[in-house]
């Protein structure tokens, strides 16, 4: 049997090239309005250059049952996340929005209701009330996605309201002066950093071999805590990595591009150039009446990747 696409072996190992054109396929399959047939994105995806594992031209339903492998999003075929996975192609919210499109794109009825992808969740917008990172949901099962702070609950804030501002902001930075270089200059130092964890990364077998070789000198009870050290340092650098690679994967080259690129650009590689370029969105609370959404945000810009 040949290969999954977008991973190096059966138990994940990304492969970046194929992984690059299979999210931006996947991102143009889950447009629903106005919907593209699988045959015309498998067409795109070969006039860019994208192949199958065996090299030969995509067609629209090799390439959706590619995407909708549960592997792709380091899933069984329970649903259930794969231990020790690695990186994945696509986060399971993403595979799952894709298949919801598919499914309404048929005209099949949505079993359940579309999950929605938050930009601005995972640390990058807080409450400027009182500093906790906000999170994403809704307040019923009618109501559109939401910001909130589940700690002092004095901060919420439509998606719709708060996502085009922020995205307003950060492109419209990106044409300043100065600013163009400011980030190469951020994501040239995410790319190095990137590099090295990934080479450290690489290294924690022979780490792993090396403290069992000293297992038996040791109290059971320090090899225990030394391996828990050592697969917490490996899990802690894996995160910090698909965070580095989040952002070193936007296209930079020409500032105008990015506007054009954001508008069709997998929700993970927009949530990328927002890293890259600010630190922080701190959500305001509301003065009453109806705000100007552009208001109710101040946002700390980026200086350094750390
Ligand atoms: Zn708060």
């Amino acid at each position: 049997m040949a290969r999954l696409c977008g991973y190096a072996n059966g138990g994940g190992g990304l492969v970046h090239a194929e992984a690059a054109f299979l999210r931006r396929a996947a991102s143009r399959l889950s447009i629903v309005d106005p919907p593209e047939s699988q045959n015309t994105v498998a067409e795109w995806v070969n006039q860019t250059g994208g192949r199958t594992p065996l090299g030969g031209l995509w067609r629209g339903d090799t390439l959706m049952k590619t995407l909708s492998n549960p592997r792709m999003a380091g899933l069984d075929s329970e649903g259930n996340p794969i231990e020790g996975f690695g990186d994945t192609v696509l986060t399971p919210d993403e595979q799952r929005g894709l298949l919801e499109a598919r499914a309404a794109i048929r005209g099949e009825p949505v079993q359940r209701r579309e999950s929605y992808d938050y930009l601005l969740t995972k640390g990058i917008a807080d409450c400027d009330e009182c500093g906790f990172d906000l999170t994403g949901g809704r307040v019923h099962a009618e109501a559109g996605p939401n910001y909130r702070c589940q700690d002092c609950g004095k901060i919420r804030m439509d998606a719709d309201r708060l996502e085009p501002v922020v995205a307003a902001e950060v492109l419209a930075d990106l044409l300043r002066p100065g600013q163009h270089e400011k980030l190469l200059r951020l994501q040239q130092d995410a790319l190095e950093e990137a590099e090295r964890l990934a080479a450290h990364i690489k290294d924690a077998d022979s780490r792993f071999a090396s403290l069992k070789a000293f297992r038996d000198q040791m109290v059971p009870d320090a090899y225990k805590a030394a391996e828990k050290a050592t697969k917490d340092d490996l899990a802690a650098s894996r995160a910090r990595l698909r965070f580095l690679e989040q952002i070193t994967g936007v296209p930079l080259s020409d500032p105008r591009d990015v506007v054009g690129w954001w508008n069709t650009a997998p929700r993970a590689s927009q949530r990328g150039l927002v890293m890259l370029s600010v630190a922080k969105v701190h959500v305001l609370a509301a003065g009453g009446g109806a705000v100007d959404p552009r208001s109710r945000i101040r946002i700390d810009w980026r200086t350094s990747v750390s």
